[in-house]
């Protein structure tokens, strides 16, 4: 039997394809890198199955793609080189949801929309980043490290032991979910790292290049009780990080945002262009979103507590802020913020990025708070010079780990049919990444044109990763031609 005819027998002719039309589904996403089509796309329904199709991959030297969301924004996932798109859409089982260990277990295929509405109805969320589209995969925005909004939690990391097919199919289990009888051991898998190794940094950010993760375990805490969202307007960025430093560490509040008036006029405008271009007008150039709230306990000595530090912290150290529930002009805005940070983008409404001119290019990597500003004007400066107007660039700064660190995020809306457009976004975002990884930014997920940028600065650390990825996959069938493989 030829490789073909096997990869069909494994997932069932229905669940395999070499068509072209079908495969063009997997040959392109919001991003501006070049299509790339597979030559077959399989549907695996479980590990055992993705465990065959990898033994046949690997013994054939046929690359492979996982792929785990129908949204994509950065490439990674489009075939650089043929082979096999690995697509998990079918496994997207909830299978444990523990609350007495605040864990829940799901497969690649889960999406945003799935697990919020299915965790809501036990009281339960998980933490999320800004705005996911619904139909995201949730283990892969952790794999990734997107960056969640609410950072009060000490764990930093919440995505936990979870189980993988290494390149050359063999199935392993990491962390807790090693032990013996897993899922059903005394433990059910409570401590978070033991007894076994957890190898989750290994698989983090590497794009796929080295293993398929099947299942995770995720942390998830309660809903709150109550909410309270206060917005400040902010005219000066390294006044509101200083702030932030004040409070973040106090673990006050959940969700923390920072957002300029492009983004916010986005995510908030319904009608199309209309409301994008008056709200974009009319917001202050910095909005902060802070929500405080009370959980399970005592909710409203929570929110009373927190309330009233802030007041003082304000009073005492920073009179020029003004932190209320409302932002003047925008009646209404905290009814209406809160979903939105709480729930998936929906899918039946384009995502905000993708509204304001079709497609987009996001720009993000970490840096310390005080450094915010100066990468603020760099990248504006940047972009005049490509004829990219300063004021039309979406920026969002997330704080982590209680704002020790800061995620900028520059996001540059362009017209996907405009193909002079698209070049210039290209070598504006490759011009500034250079730039701001020269001035210290850490591009924590070097896709697609990142890459060479990034591993040409860690010659040592690139050769290092080399050697580890040659020991996992002899063969390089793992999403090749991705960071530095
Ligand atoms: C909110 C938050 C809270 C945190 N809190 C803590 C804390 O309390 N204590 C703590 O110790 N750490 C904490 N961390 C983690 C810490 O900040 C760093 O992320 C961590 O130390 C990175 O080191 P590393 O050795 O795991 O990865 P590095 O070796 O620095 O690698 C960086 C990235 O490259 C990837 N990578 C690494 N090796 C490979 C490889 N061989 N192949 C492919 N990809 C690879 C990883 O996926 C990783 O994301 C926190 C992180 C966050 C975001």
């Amino acid at each position: 039997m030829d490789a073909k005819s096997k990869l069909s027998k494994v997932v069932g002719a229905k669940n395999f394809s070499d068509d072209p039309a079908k495969l063009q589904a997997y040959a392109t996403d919001f991003s501006y890198y070049p299509a790339g089509a597979p030559n077959y796309v399989a549907k695996p329904a479980t590990s055992e199955e993705v465990s065959e199709i990898v033994k046949i991959c690997n013994e054939n030297n046929i690359p492979v793609v996982p792929c785990s969301s129908k949204v994509h924004f950065y490439g990674a996932t489009i075939p650089k080189e043929g082979g096999l798109v690995l697509d998990m859409s079918r496994m997207d089982k909830i299978l444990e949801i523990d609350p007495d260990n605040r864990r829940v277990r799901f497969e690649a295929g889960v999406t945003w929309d799935k697990l919020t509405n299915e965790l809501k109805k036990k009281g339960f969320r998980v933490i999320m980043p800004l705005t996911p589209p619904a139909e995201r995969s949730v283990l892969t925005d952790f794999m990734e490290r997107e960056e969640p909004t609410n950072q009060v939690y000490d764990y930093g990391e919440p995505l936990q032991a979870m189980e993988v097919v290494w390149p050359t199919g063999e199935v392993f289990r990491m962390g807790s979910a090693s032990v013996n009888g897993y899922p059903d051991s005394p433990s059910k898998g409570g401590n978070p790292s033991g007894p076994g190794l957890d190898f989750y940094r290994f698989f983090q950010c590497a794009q796929g290049t080295m293993g398929v993760v099947t299942w995770t375990n995720l942390k998830m805490e309660f809903i709150p009780k109550m909410d309270k969202v206060l917005f400040a307007r902010i005219d000066d960025l390294d006044y509101a990080m200083d702030f932030l430093h004040r409070i973040l560490p106090r673990r006050i509040g959940q969700e923390v945002v920072l957002l300029n008036q492009v983004d916010l006029a986005a995510i908030l405008a319904q009608e199309w262009p209309a409301d994008f271009d008056k709200l974009k007008t009319a917001l202050p150039p910095w909005t902060l979103i802070l929500v405080i709230s009370g959980l399970l306990r005592r909710p409203e000595e929570k929110i009373a507590y927190e309330e009233n530090f802030l007041a003082q912290v304000l009073r005492d150290e920073f009179s020029n802020l003004r932190l209320g529930e409302n932002l003047p002009g925008f009646p209404g805005l905290r009814n209406k913020l809160l979903p939105i940070l709480r729930n998936p983008w929906p899918a039946d409404v384009p995502h905000w990025k993708n509204q304001v001119k079709g497609a987009c290019q996001g720009l993000f990597f970490h840096t310390r708070p005080g450094k915010a500003q100066h990468f603020v004007t760099k990248v504006k400066e940047i972009a005049t010079r490509y004829g990219y107007p300063a004021s039309d660039i979406g920026i969002y700064i997330q704080p982590i780990e209680h704002n020790r660190a800061c995620r900028p995020e520059f996001t540059f809306f362009y017209d996907p049919a405009n193909e002079a457009e698209k070049a210039t976004i290209r070598a504006l975002y490759k011009e500034a990444a250079a730039e701001l990884l020269k001035d210290g930014a850490v591009f924590t997920r070097p896709y697609g044109d990142l890459a060479p940028i990034v591993y040409e600065k860690a010659a040592s650390y690139a050769a290092n990763l080399k050697r580890l990825k040659k020991v996992f996959d002899p063969n390089n069938i793992m999403n090749p031609s991705n960071l530095c493989f």
